[in-house]
């Protein structure tokens, strides 16, 4: 029972009033005599469509059709609670708790359909069907036609004048009992489906091609076929007792939500093992009963584009998953959608009509009513239904809806249009759209066909979303290269980044890393650009010398084109064709909306004028954290930044300090004035020096000759800066706090651009940030400079401006004694990398070596640097911001981390009392997003 055993603490008050309650459920229902089923048919129903957890989905919303008067096959659905009983108490005691409410319910649909299930003259089928609460769709079983049998087969033949049909269902019946409940399989793994085989070894002894070419006798042969390979594989005679069927059919639906697939997808979806699925037992109806019948499904809107316009596919004389399985090429429903998949597939408009027409064509009296239908669930339930339907004998049946799945970009138009038709009001389209899938919408994309048919050479992290295709390169200034003297971007390919690499990953259209996770610096500093990166694609062998990649059979060399797909990780031979993302109308309005309804404020990770216009662009109300030292890698001030650090003494600093004063000024007023006014975040030089210094001979030797000294001082110098550990090394403030000249420099640029944008009439909001506090007195130190200098400028200038200074809440001492750095702070700022990495002692660019296993183990939920790890980190947090605001009151609290653009984090946020948040800009619109989504949640 994971997640029954969580504390109190990991959970907001929300989440803790509903695993109480389910607490309470779980254990009412092993007591209690409860009602386990639920009947449905002819208009009414004993469940309705709110209980989903009851009854599933699919079970529920099976009644509320009946109750709104839509033709649905009649039948019962077995509640979720029993899944659980299953698993609890097992099979034999669940069959017997379930035996008199399941004959009872088996008796109203005899009564409803006139047919008596395992009758020799009338034989009632039935499907059998799965439905959790959260729509799994394709991952658990579903068996049809149950209740054949060789009696049967003959009476369905006799009444229906049919015999071809009646054996049909039959072999479906067999085939699918026996892959499902009897757990039919190849005999080795080169082999198919035994079943298959049968079928295959039959078309070939009549020299037919399809299955609907097998005659009735050819059927009948593989019905007994089919069982004697049951028998023999299982050594059981296939069951001919309808009941007996149907109690083998219900348990191994049951037990099919553990098979492997379902488990993995819910993994994937975040839906509790607990939940359990329900079992709807319904009549049968049929699409295979010949030319007027039919079966098919549909959407109300395009699930692609959001477009609203009826769609779906259908086929004349078939079954169940018959239009999904691919075997026969199914046709649209309605004339428009036709007319396009003629247009795309080369089809002209006579063929078209011959051999594919619309179902609005070949039986229009059906499809009026279907569309009437569609319209009516739509409306009824508020939002884009996918349903499934079958025609039998002319006669129409609806089988199952459901709100459909879709993209992000149908996801926002349909939000935004149902908003327009008035079929649902501002909260529920900001609700009904999923802040993480904004992100496909803002990055350019693969065409889709284009991607279908493109060859997967391997799969890495998606760790920047968006497509990028270009010619691989193997070195940052060969990205630089490329795009200066032949204007084309490149895909960079490293086995890891680094800050070096910086100006050649802005010249690259997207990035390849062998190593390095979500958080690599690769994937940071990709996301910080809107660049497309996959990262710790491990089976790449890339060879630096040989300027080639090796990976799965694949040789690419330098030059050789390969396309990135940063949404799933995937890796393409060759040219993908994309197109741009489109962020026209609905896109702003929804985002207007987001801003309405939420708390917490969104800024931006920005260090150019650039990252902060796009910031700006998306929305972002100010910038959380501006990186200093990524200005340093710019044009020419790495040699000034080197001449600074190379230096022996304060006054050699100074000097090349002095260099680097006006480039760095002219930085910041290019950021407070991309920012209008609205707060900038500068934070103080962070990484280690050594960083910022060339590593090898030949790049030394260059160095040294261009500063005039010998390259053995260069080399020394270097080697000296070298440290064990840097990330806990000579860094942060410790470095203003032994280089005060630093600091003076810094805050003199920060101060007088401020003073200088002030002038030309844009207002200017600055805070100036101290990094890696651990101890009030590092901040205390850094702030007198800080003050000195300003007042310095302020002198020389004759005026003033008002600036705050903060800190950094990064250190797990800072959060602790958060109450003493508040007296010196005038503003937190949770920088969640480091607080994770110091409070879990992981650190985040070796993580890749453990964290999949840990993943795997469940030791870790998640990815603790992308998913704040509320339990450790956020108790941090929260006490500090506590801690804090009991010294100074209105201490301002943000968070500048990476969680800071993650939805669940973002909700943390919120629930933590942080005043805003702060994510690379093209996050930007998804904190929004969630931020409005807390906000909503709360109220
Ligand atoms: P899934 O959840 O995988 O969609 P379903 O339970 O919906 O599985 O059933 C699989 C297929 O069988 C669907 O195409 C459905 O429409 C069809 N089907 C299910 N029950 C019946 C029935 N009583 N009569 C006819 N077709 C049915
Ligand atoms: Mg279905
Ligand atoms: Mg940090």
């Amino acid at each position: 029972m994971e997640g029954l055993a969580r504390s109190p603490a990991e959970t907001t008050l929300k989440q803790h009033i509903y695993w109480e309650k389910h607490y309470y459920n779980q254990q009412r229902q092993v007591m209690a005599d409860v009602k386990r089923v639920y009947t449905f048919g002819n208009k009414e129903a004993e469940g309705n469509g709110k209980m989903r957890e009851l009854l599933g989905g699919k079970g529920a919303n099976l009644a509320e059709m009946n109750l709104i008067g839509i033709p649905v096959p009649p039948g019962f659905t077995i509640t979720t609670e029993v899944c659980s009983e299953y698993y609890a108490q097992g099979r034999e005691k669940v069959v017997g708790l379930l035996r008199p409410e399941v004959e009872k319910a088996m008796k109203n649909i005899e009564k409803l359909t006139g047919m008596k299930f395992g009758d020799k003259e009338m034989p009632l089928l039935v499907s059998v069907r799965s439905g959790a609460r959260a729509s799994m769709p394709g991952m658990m079983d579903t068996i049809l036609n149950l209740g054949m049998n060789d009696q049967a087969v003959e009476a369905v033949a006799k009444r229906t004048g049919n015999p071809r049909f009646a054996w049909d269902s039959y072999r479906r019946f067999v085939q699918m009992y026996g892959d499902v409940v009897l757990g039919m399989k190849p005999a080795s793994k080169e082999e198919h489906d035994p079943f298959e085989e049968l079928i295959d070894a039959q078309k070939e002894k009549r020299g037919v091609k399809n299955d609907t070419d097998l005659t009735t006798d050819d059927l009948k042969e593989l019905v007994h076929n089919f069982k004697a390979a049951v028998k023999k594989q299982t050594g059981e005679d296939f069951p001919a007792n309808p009941w007996d069927q149907l109690w083998g059919a219900i348990c191994a639906v049951f037990g099919s939500w553990m098979n492997e697939r379902a488990i993995l997808y819910r993994k994937l979806n975040n839906i509790p093992a607990e939940w359990g699925t329900a079992v709807s037992v319904q009549a049968m109806v049929f699409g295979n009963m010949g030319d007027n019948s039919a079966t098919g499904v549909a959407f109300s809107r395009d699930a692609a584009t959001g477009e609203n316009l009826f769609n779906g596919e259908y086929l004349i004389n078939a079954q169940g998953e018959d239009v999904v399985a691919g075997i026969r090429t199914p046709q649209q429903i309605t004339i428009e959608g036709s007319r396009r998949w003629a247009k795309a597939q080369n089809v002209s408009e006579a063929e078209r009509r011959s051999k594919y027409p619309s179902l609005e064509e070949v039986m229009p009296a059906v499809y009026k009513e279907l569309n009437e239908i569609q319209h009516h669930l739509e409306q009824y339930f508020k939002d884009m239904q996918d349903i499934e339907f079958t025609i039998q004998d002319g006669k129409l049946w609806m089988l199952q809806c459901r709100n459909g799945k879709r993209t992000g970009a149908a996801m926002v138009k349909i939000a935004m249009d149902m908003l327009r038709e008035g079929l649902i009001d501002e909260k529920t389209a900001v609700l009904r759209c999923e802040p993480a899938k904004l992100d496909e919408l803002l990055h350019p994309v693969f065409d889709k066909t284009a991607m279908k048919n493109a060859k997967v050479i391997v799969k890495g992290l998606p760790a920047s979303p968006g497509a990028a295709t270009g010619p691989v390169v193997f070195f940052a200034e060969d990205a630089e290269k490329m795009l200066k003297e032949k204007n084309q971007r490149a895909i960079l390919v490293r086995i890891e980044t680094s800050p070096e690499d910086l100006k050649g990953m802005l010249d690259a259209v997207g990035i390849l890393t062998a190593r390095g996770g979500m958080t690599s610096h690769a994937a940071v500093v990709a996301r910080g650009m809107g660049k497309c990166c996959v990262s710790g694609a491990g089976e790449l062998q890339i060879d630096y010398k040989a300027r080639t990649i090796r990976v799965n059979g694949y040789e690419i060399k330098e030059g050789d084109w390969i396309s990135l797909n940063g949404s799933t990780g995937e890796v393409y031979l060759g040219q993908v064709a994309t197109q741009a993302a489109d962020l026209s109308g609905d896109f702003g309005q929804l985002m207007e909306l987001a801003r309405k309804y939420s708390v917490l404020k969104v800024r931006a990770n920005a260090d150019t004028p650039k990252d902060a216009a796009q910031a700006f662009a998306f929305g972002a109300e100010g910038i959380g954290l501006c990186r200093t030292e990524h200005m340093f890698f710019e044009g020419d001030r790495i040699k000034a930044v080197r001449e600074m650090i190379l230096a022996d003494d304060e006054a050699g600093r100074r000097v090349a300090l002095a260099k680097l004063l006006p480039m760095q000024r002219g930085d910041f007023e290019g950021l407070f004035k991309a920012m209008q006014g609205h707060p900038v975040t500068v934070r103080l030089l962070d990484p280690p020096l050594h960083e910022f210094v060339p590593h090898f001979e030949k790049e030394q030797r260059e160095l040294a000759k261009d500063m005039n000294v010998p390259y053995e001082k260069i080399a020394a110098k270097v080697e000296l800066l070298a440290e064990v550990n840097p990330m806990l090394g000579h860094r942060g403030c410790r470095l203003g706090n032994t280089y005060p000249e630093i600091t003076e420099m810094q805050t003199r640029a920060i101060i007088e651009a401020a003073m200088n944008v002030k002038k030309t009439g844009i207002p200017v909001h600055v805070e100036i940030m101290v990094p890696l506090v651990g101890n009030h007195k590092e901040l205390r130190y850094q702030k007198n400079i800080i003050d000195q200098t300003a007042e310095k400028v302020f002198a020389e200038r004759n005026d003033r401006l008002e600036y705050m200074v903060g800190t950094m809440i990064e250190v797990p001492r800072a959060a602790v004694t958060a109450h003493q750095i508040a007296e010196v702070a005038e503003f937190f700022s949770f920088g969640t990398n480091d607080l994770t990495q110091m409070t879990l002692g992981f650190s985040r660019d070796d993580i890749a070596k453990f964290l999949p296993i840990y993943l795997e183990k469940g030791i870790l939920k998640n990815d603790p640097f992308q998913i704040l790890d509320r339990n450790g980190v956020g108790q941090l947090i929260r006490e500090a911001v506590f801690k804090g605001r009991g010294t100074r009151e209105n201490l301002k609290c943000g968070i500048c981390g990476e969680h800071g653009g993650e939805p669940s984090s973002v909700e943390f946020c919120h629930f933590a009392g942080l005043n805003y948040v702060s994510c690379s800009p093209f996050r930007v619109p998804i904190a929004r997003l969630a931020a409005a989504h807390a906000a909503l949640k709360e109220a």
